[in-house]
């Protein structure tokens, strides 16, 4: 596992943390995310899903919205759909109260 060093993380302060994404409802894992800067994740980019076991086809470099479909657990619970963020990435809108967010602990 590898943290993103690049603009994006430059433009947010440099501070970035590793996070694990769950489902609130089943608790399933969604993903592993490097969010950059402070403040609450409201949403996903693509290009800052490190780890997915469950949704390994995110991680493949989507470059089309069309593409792109709900974020939807195996339980039914959607967690976010596609948008298209201004700076032009691809990202999920995370919907608050349907996911959960936890610390990982990166192992070395
Ligand atoms: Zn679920």
């Amino acid at each position: 596992m590898k943290i993103k060093k690049d603009k994006y993380l430059r433009e947010r302060g440099g501070t970035t943390k590793i996070i694990k994404v769950s489902c609130m409802k089943c608790n399933s894992p969604i993903f592993i995310y490097q969010k950059d800067g402070p403040g609450w994740l409201k949403r996903c980019y693509l290009n800052r899903i490190i780890e997915s076991e469950n949704y390994p086809h995110l991680i493949n470099n989507i470059k089309d919205i069309s593409n792109l479909h709900n974020l939807k657990c195996k339980c039914g619970n959607i967690i976010g759909y596609p948008i298209r963020h201004k700076d032009g990435r691809l990202a999920f809108s995370l919907i608050r109260g349907k996911f959960k967010r936890s610390p990982y602990k990166v192992k070395k």
